[in-house]
């Protein structure tokens, strides 16, 4: 276990994720004790102690009463990064960044006029960020900004639609989804309640721009093909495609795909298909909980590229438990074999609410970061092979190694509700539950409204949920 006492509350968020980065697997306590004469102290398990601004009690609080805080908080992140840096003998790929949109501050400095030239040495300097990645956040910034110089996302919005069921559950994940055959009685009352937030927000954008459509989950094809059927005619009553750009439908595991749902998916306009293997070991399929065999991925793929699919995208998980380099390079092998429109590699995170923990993956985290790397780094050449660019980047807590996920994929095969999420620079209206709406307004700021994540709450509390729709969203 690891401690941490802060000053002031104003430092614990940074201290504790930089922290977290360096000993993901530790369990860490965190306290605020204002008359504490250091600005931050770090009891570590076997490493000793740190210290920041030993002595610096009465200098602390003269300088946060002279509002020098954000200076003060840089330096103890710096100075703490540092000593983490040299107790462990690591470095971390994006420094002492916590946030989870690095890409963000690249395109802040690109519309302010910066080059790369100005940017990649700056991020690496100030930010402590790898060479590596600083190149990477421009490179995706600067696409980004030319991607979304093509859409209209300040007139227009994006919707999110959540089924949070999933054929069963896997052993890393952390979302609040549950296996369809305990729901099954209760998936039509899901869709009422769903169906009644949708036509809610259907009616009160009626005079707006949909941009983007994303159906996600959970594992959205766990619904049968009428299901399925019911809920896209949904869509098509009460809302237009008059300015839609894409219209995605996560697929996600090859054991909830058939033919008859293609063929619905195909006939409400789907543009853009995603099929996750996470990864193409059938030990590494097994030990996850997912119940198909690799061979399933491959006749799900084949399958919706014969019946007209033009934009799969395909999801990968770097990190695996049993995994090394040699069974994420030959899964890209084969993914590779099956050409995507679009990959998204994701480093593996363990959060609390997933069955897996730290201690399933055998490895200590100096070891898992290295090999992390050198993963991401495999599935960089073979998209790049494969003639797909990087175009989205974000980061999750809780990942070895402080890595990133990161999206790839054709030029014109490019997911835009992905970009206008992660630059947070659209309105998303999110429904079902779980879901997560964000308005945002012309000078950036942002508000959230939340559906309740339990699916019985949600249904008993579908109104509640509407009525927060409807204040988010009022003028
Ligand atoms: S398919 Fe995705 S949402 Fe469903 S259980 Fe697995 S990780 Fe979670």
């Amino acid at each position: 276990m690891i401690q941490i006492v802060c000053k002031s509350e104003a430092y614990t968020y940074n201290v504790y994720h930089i922290v977290k980065a360096f000993f993901p697997s530790e369990e860490i306590i965190n306290r605020v004790e204002e008359k504490a004469s250091h600005y931050v102290m770090v009891q570590l398990p076997k490493q000793g102690r740190i210290v920041i601004g030993r002595d610096a009690g009465e200098e602390a609080d003269r300088q946060l009463l002279a509002g020098k805080r954000r200076k003060l908080k840089y330096q103890i992140d710096i100075s703490l990064y540092h000593e983490l840096e040299r107790i462990t003998g690591r470095t971390l790929a994006w420094g002492i960044l916590t946030g989870v949109r690095p890409t963000k501050i690249a395109m802040e400095k690109a519309k302010a006029g910066w080059s790369r030239e100005q940017f990649v040495p700056w991020f690496q300097q100030d930010c402590l960020v790898s060479a590596k990645k600083a190149e990477l956040a421009w490179e995706i910034a600067k696409r980004e900004q030319a991607l979304l110089s093509n859409v209209d996302y300040e007139e227009g919005y994006s919707l999110y639609v959540g089924i949070p069921f999933c054929p069963t559950v896997c052993t890393y994940c952390s979302f609040s989804s549950g296996a369809i055959a305990d729901w099954a009685d209760r998936v039509e009352d899901y869709l009422d309640a769903l169906t009644k937030e949708l036509a809610f927000v259907g009616d009160r954008y009626a005079g707006k721009k949909l941009n983007s459509i994303y159906i996600g989950g959970g594992t959205p094809t766990t619904l049968t093909a009428s299901q399925l059927e019911r809920l896209l005619g949904c869509i098509d009553t009460h809302f237009s495609r008059e300015y839609l750009l894409e219209y995605t439908v996560e697929a996600g595991r090859p054991d909830s795909i058939d033919q008859s749902k293609l063929e619905v998916l195909r006939r409400y306009h789907i543009t853009r298909l995603s099929i996750n293997p996470q990864s193409m070991q059938q030990k590494t399929l097994d030990v996850i909980g997912r119940k198909h065999g690799v061979e399933e991925i491959v006749e799900a793929f084949c399958l919706a590229r014969k019946m007209g699919f033009a934009n799969i995208n395909m999801d990968l998980i770097a990190g695996l438990p049993g995994e090394d380099l040699h069974d994420m390079e030959d899964t890209l092998e084969q993914i590779g074999k099956l050409a995507p429109d679009s990959l998204t590699v994701h480093s593996l995170a363990i959060k609390r609410a997933a069955k897996m923990e730290w201690a399933d993956l055998e490895r200590d985290t100096g070891e898992m970061s290295g090999m992390l790397s050198d993963m991401i780094e495999a599935a960089a050449d073979a998209a790049a092979q494969m003639g797909l660019l990087p175009y989205y980047l974000y980061r999750q807590k809780n990942i070895a190694g402080n890595f990133e996920n990161v999206g790839y994929a054709k030029a014109d095969k490019m997911g835009i509700y992905n970009i206008l999420m992660m630059e947070e620079v659209q309105t998303i209206v999110a429904c079902g539950a779980g879901s997560v709406s964000k308005r945002v307004y012309p000078d950036g700021h942002i508000e959230r409204c939340e559906n309740v994540k339990d699916v019985a709450f949600f249904l008993e509390r579908i109104d509640e949920m509407i009525e927060r729709k409807r204040k988010l969203l009022e003028d």
